[in-house]
């Protein structure tokens, strides 16, 4: 079969997808489904068919002959093959976009945008495959050299999340092909469709079977099955910082390679001198973007004490203008949070917060009674006991604190397990040279909300994990280095 059911035509049909294996789209034989929820009216799509320990061995079988075919293809042409999926995947961009909306709840114009970013991250990686230098070092010896020379890792077992389905799987699998190495992606169950109707575009663009295969399934058992397999070589996981420990403990048996590209809680520090409308604006858009389900959404919001109560005003003002709804509806600026557990888990933040005695400027309640809808939420006041400080929102929750000096803000900053994106508002050259040196983190962003892209590594450090995605070291990722000792 081919998959999705009409790609081209951006035709609103939504059909739960088969599994990907060795160039061939089938049901998963175990006995086991997943129920696929549209999370803005709490309606089934339909049952996701999952890989039985047989399919997930085909997989990484046809993987690992897949490796040895692509890894052979030259990268000029490994590149071109990556941008013909691209230009099919922004030619079904519409299609994609639906299914992203209707699986994970984020308004279509945001799920176009995810498709345009995935297909531009993979677009770099494409582009990239061709500049994979290796180098010549001076020997000792006389008529000696010394190459390091670059090679694919080897087949990779790739796990991504639900909340940006298209980016996260996307920016997996652009820099595994473009190094030359094959994969199996397993995606989260809950919004399938939207990565597998990316999978088709690689399919129909040409690349040869195995090289690329997709399999669903209870996650504990695939992920343990495909980590206990000498065949993979690199595992590279967007997810939880529990499920990523576990993963790092599972890969260290077989000693692969790992990426981990776990939670955030990110701060933002605003400092006096900035511009407060530039500041509210932008960082209110990325607070509340995919209703704040994104490693990166920025969450600790730390304002200087001179201009506190204006950005809790406008900030607060912002949140409460948002229009919540379906994604499906052009006019929503806010869609549902992606699934049951999320809302339960920000309303009990919120509980949390207000109950040791936080002041709720804006939201802070569940909206309507079918779907998962939540309102874009702004605390203030909440004290340091609170969970909501530590624990990772993932959801639409800001909390605003006030201080007086620097160094107070980063100490607060820093306190945290998390690191991996944070923000900053100011003007002066003095404050961007000390925010860039003493906050502990893997990205900063300072006068933009723009932590994320193609051309340059994303990652965090402590608990936000460890690796890189995007730029060069993201490719480099899923590479290794062989040298060679050579004398005439
Ligand atoms: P979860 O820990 O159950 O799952 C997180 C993701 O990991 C899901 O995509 C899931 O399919 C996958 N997963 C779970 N167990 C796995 C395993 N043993 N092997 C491989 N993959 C596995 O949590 P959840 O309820 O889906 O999400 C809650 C938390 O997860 C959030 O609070 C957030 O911290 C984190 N999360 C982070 C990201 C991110 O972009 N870094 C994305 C999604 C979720």
């Amino acid at each position: 079969m081919t998959f999705p059911a009409s790609p081209q035509s951006g035709e609103r049909n939504y059909r739960v997808p088969q599994l990907f294996i060795n160039g061939e789209w089938r049901d998963g034989t175990a006995e086991t489904v997943t129920r696929v929820i549209n999370p803005a009216t709490e309606e089934v799509l339909g049952e996701l068919s999952h890989a039985s320990v047989a399919d997930i061995d085909q997989a990484i079988a046809a993987a690992e002959v897949g490796y040895r075919a692509w890894r052979n293809v030259p990268a000029y042409e490994r590149g071109m093959l990556i941008e013909r999926a691209v230009a099919l995947m922004l030619e079904r961009r519409e299609s994609i976009a639906f299914l992203i909306t209707i699986e994970q709840g984020k308004p279509l114009a945001q799920a176009r945008n995810e498709v345009t970013a995935a297909a531009d991250m993979i677009k770099w990686y494409g582009e990239q495959a061709r500049r994979i230098y290796g180098r010549i070092v001076p020997s000792q010896l006389s008529r000696a050299q010394i190459l390091v020379q670059k090679e694919p890792v080897g087949p990779c077992a790739l796990f991504s999340p639900w909340n940006m389905p298209v980016v996260l799987a996307g920016r997996k699998l652009g820099g595994a092909l473009a190094a030359g190495c094959s994969c199996v992606l397993k995606p989260a169950e809950e919004t399938p469709a939207s990565v597998a109707a990316m999978v088709a575009c690689f399919a129909d663009a040409g690349l040869p079977a195995g090289v690329l295969n997709l399999v669903f399934g209870p996650p504990a058992e695939v992920s343990r099955q495909l980590l206990s397999s000498s065949v993979i070589q690199k595992v590279s996981l967007t997810g939880s910082v529990s499920v990523g420990k576990l993963l790092a403990e599972q890969s260290a048996t077989g000693l692969k390679q790992t990426t981990l590209e776990l939670g955030g809680h990110s701060p933002v520090i605003v400092m006096a001198d900035a511009d407060i409308d530039r500041a509210v604006a932008q960082s209110a858009t990325a607070k509340f973007r995919n209703a704040g389900q994104l490693c990166l959404a920025p969450t600790r919001f730390f304002v200087q004490a001179a201009v506190y109560d204006r950005f809790v005003d406008a900030f607060g003002k912002h949140a409460a203008s948002l229009k919540v709804g379906d994604g499906l509806d052009p006019y929503s600026e806010m869609g549902p949070l992606a699934n049951a557990r999320r809302l339960s888990a920000v309303e009990e933040l919120v509980s949390d917060a207000v109950a040791a005695g936080g002041h709720v400027v804006s939201g802070g309640m569940q909206l309507g009674d079918r779907g998962y809808f939540y309102a874009p939420t702004v605390l203030c006041d909440v004290p340091p006991q609170a969970r909501a400080w530590r624990e990772e929102a993932f959801g639409p929750i800001a909390l605003i604190k006030k201080f007086d000096e620097l160094d107070e803000a980063i100490a607060d900053a820093n306190a945290i397990d998390l690191g991996l994106a944070s923000y900053a508002f100011t003007d002066s050259a003095a404050a961007q040279a000390k925010l860039s040196a003493e906050l502990e983190v893997g990205v900063l962003a300072i006068n933009n909300i723009a932590v994320s892209v193609a051309e340059a590594p994303f990652g965090g450090v402590k608990d936000s994990g460890y690796g890189y995605e995007s730029g060069e070291e993201g490719i480099e990722s899923y590479l290794r280095t062989k040298t060679i000792h050579r004398q005439v």
